[in-house]
């Protein structure tokens, strides 16, 4: 049984901790910043971080790694085509790695960085900047099409996937979302539940597919009311989802 919890880091990024409380030995997602990690370490006498998962090469993402790497024996996985700091392992899309006895697939999500990879196992999913709580990364260095074709790869999962994204953006995101689709009732009650959470300090993560299929624009690029919001505010007639999303990501930039 592994359990799964957040260490916070810079303002609002989540560092992912993963414990396997069988071996007293445990697992990290992109740590940004090696100082939360080190304080958990130093306040769990006993445990041993033996691995270290990297979604992509933004800095709030890998600027801890090689702190961690000079003080435990983690092993750094990250993606093969991304400058990671101490990696051991390069992966790649398909890939398969074994992290404190659990497989995790490997699946490129290439948008917010063209490198970009995901984790899934069995119902988790640690998605980094792609796909966020009722939103989705910016565009750094892939297209609209490229990202678009990221996110429904991940939307294909199962819809009881946890989604551990690495942003606590929810917020934000929502209050775009029910601009988008001021008529979607699944978003406006999710709105005022995140809006009571984030006043009372609480985590909004993680979220699940399930959820996202629901009350997130950027995996709605199908529904008609999204498309024709879009359209309207843009003048457009857009009839790929790809355009649909273009748009929308090009909206949410502004907003
Ligand atoms: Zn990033
Ligand atoms: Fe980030």
């Amino acid at each position: 049984m592994i359990q799964i919890s957040a260490l916070p880091a810079f303002t609002d990024n989540y560092i992912w901790l993963l414990q396997d409380h069988n071996t007293q030995r445990c697992a990290v997602v992109d740590p940004g910043d090696a100082a939360p990690v080190h304080a958990w370490l130093a306040a769990h006498p006993g445990w041993v971080l033996s691995d270290i998962l990297i979604t992509h090469h933004h800095h709030d993402h890998v600027g801890g790694v090689d702190h961690l790497k000079n003080a435990t024996d983690a092993k750094v996985y990250g993606p093969a085509s991304e400058t990671i700091p101490a990696r051991d392992v390069a992966l790649k899309d398909k890939d398969r790695v074994s992290v404190l006895g659990w497989d995790f697939d490997v699946l490129a999500v290439p948008g917010h960085t063209l490198g970009h990879i995901a984790y899934y196992h069995h119902g988790l999913l640690f998605c980094g900047d792609t796909l966020f709580a009722a939103g989705c990364g910016r565009l750094f260095e892939g297209t609209p099409e490229q990202m678009h074709t990221s996110l429904s790869r991940l939307a294909a999962l199962p819809e009881d996937t946890l989604v551990y994204c690495t942003h606590e953006y929810t917020l934000s995101n929502l209050k775009f979302a029910a601009a988008v689709e001021p008529g979607n009732r699944d978003t406006t009650a999710r709105l005022e539940k995140v809006t009571a959470q984030r006043a009372a300090g609480i985590m909004t993560l993680p979220s699940t597919l399930a959820l996202e299929k629901l009350t997130n624009p950027f995996l709605r690029v199908d529904e008609t009311s999204v498309k024709e919001k879009v359209d309207e505010r843009n003048g457009t007639q857009n009839r790929a989802p790809s355009a649909v999303f273009a748009a929308l990501r090009a909206w949410k930039d502004k907003f």
